[in-house]
């Protein structure tokens, strides 16, 4: 037992080695996924100018304080302001001009009537010399004033703000065209066992689907990293090597399946034995006892154990950290948010290690979230087929030697998973 690590400490020796890759600015249309460097402030006000909020006419409110059903007050209609115009006519007392909704308010205006309280009430039909306002108005209605929702110089977003839908919006309508981001980490897969055939190959004896590759690649981009290269190797060491060696120019981390174990045919041990940057350990964790880690040349180094569950736990549980802060994640957010949820359906935990059981994670009846295990017949590592069935997986601490319906566990929701 003695020699083994526990999955905190194996974290904390990938982590602590790690800075978020250097600032790069890139054009709003690429930073989907990245986070900011810095805070941004608002360049513009928004909306930049005093605007119509609705289809109608801009006045003077003074010409249409006394305007009701029986006491109609007829304007001039001087102008006409789409969205987007850059004029400003003058409006004189009795003037108004048509506005539709976004347009800028003339200086002169300083309300807004609402077609439907006028003679004009179709949006689309011509303009006409004169309008007619039959019924009471507010001064200021439907007006909407620049810097309403921001102000320039105000904080749009702080330092670590992920880019979603709705910051790069933000962003844009504050004046940004470019922003200083992390860029995506670059990440080669490389899945080794001379078992491995391409997905929908017929198989010959001793054969497999290389399942990895795709699993791998899937969750680096998942983690918001760019993929730069994922390709299966056989177990020769000498292939290996040199397949690193080409990918090792483009990539900042290269993430390994299979070939770490004490096996006969292991590549990956076998390539970096007696080596002082890459460190083989086992970690107190099932699945995926058997871990690498360091570096070559300019990557970071993950090796994983080659079982499918294996991986996927493994990728979870160090390599998106890892990306989460190269990425420049705030510290909060590099480990993935777990959720206390109700074992639907017992399953069997190993003696010491913590369990990592991937497992279907839904919302209960009480609103509290349900979970279960993903596969029918058990929680071994190779159970790759059931893995479809897995939105998350569940966290059991080595001291508990079983689950049972009804115990409340620690799940994790893939992310990018659904409850
Ligand atoms: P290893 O870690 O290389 O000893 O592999 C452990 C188990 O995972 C073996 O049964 C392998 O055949 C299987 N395995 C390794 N790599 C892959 C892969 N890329 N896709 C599917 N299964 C794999
Ligand atoms: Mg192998």
């Amino acid at each position: 037992m003695s020699d083994l690590i526990a999955v905190s400490d194996q974290r904390e020796r990938i982590l602590s080695g790690m800075r978020p890759l250097t600032a790069q600015h890139l054009p709003l249309t690429e930073a989907h996924g990245l986070r900011l460097v810095e805070a941004v402030h608002a360049r513009f006000p928004v909306p930049p100018w005093d605007n119509s909020a609705m289809d109608g006419y801009a006045v003077r409110f003074a010409d249409v304080a006394g305007a009701a059903a029986d006491t109609p007050v007829t304007l001039d209609v001087v102008a006409d302001l789409p969205a987007g115009s850059g004029l400003d006519p003058a409006l004189g007392q009795g003037q108004a001009a048509r506005i539709m909704t976004g347009a800028v308010l003339p200086t002169d205006a300083d309300t807004v009537v609402q077609l439907e309280h006028t003679d004009r009430t179709d949006p689309h039909g011509a303009l006409a010399a004169t309008v007619t306002v039959n019924q009471p108005q507010t001064h200021g209605r439907h007006v909407r004033s620049a810097g309403g929702d921001m102000m320039p110089g105000d904080l749009v977003a702080p330092a670590g703000t992920y880019l979603n839908a709705t910051a790069l919006a933000s962003l844009a309508s504050t004046g940004q065209g470019r922003v200083g981001v992390h860029p995506r980490a670059k990440v080669a897969v490389i899945a080794t066992g001379s078992e491995l055939l391409p997905p929908g190959a017929d198989l010959a004896r001793g054969q497999i689907p290389d399942s990895n590759s795709l699993l791998i690649r899937a969750l680096a981009r998942q983690a918001g990293a760019e993929v730069v290269s994922a390709a299966p190797v056989g177990d020769d060491p000498a292939e290996l090597a040199d397949h690193l060696a080409q990918v090792e120019p483009l990539a900042d981390v290269i993430v390994l399946t299979g070939g770490v174990s004490a096996g006969a045919y292991d590549p990956l041990t076998r390539v970096f034995a007696g080596s002082e940057e890459v460190t083989f350990s086992k970690v107190a964790m099932q699945p995926g006892k058997p871990q690498a880690f360091g570096r070559y040349g300019g990557a970071w180094l993950f090796g994983l154990p080659g079982n499918p569950v294996s991986a996927w736990v493994s990728f979870h549980v160090f390599v998106r950290p890892a990306l989460q802060l190269l990425h420049g994640a705030p510290p909060d957010v590099v480990l993935p948010a777990t959720v206390p949820a109700r074992v639907t359906q017992g399953w069997r935990t190993p003696p010491v290690r913590d369990q990592y059981l991937p497992a279907r994670v839904r919302p209960g009846a009480d609103g509290h979230a349900e979970i279960s295990p993903a596969a029918r017949h058990g929680s071994q590592s190779h159970l790759v087929a059931s893995l479809a069935r897995a939105n998350g997986y569940a966290i059991v601490p080595g001291h508990i030697d079983h689950v049972e319906p009804g115990d409340i566990v620690e799940a994790v929701v893939e992310p990018g998973g659904h409850l």
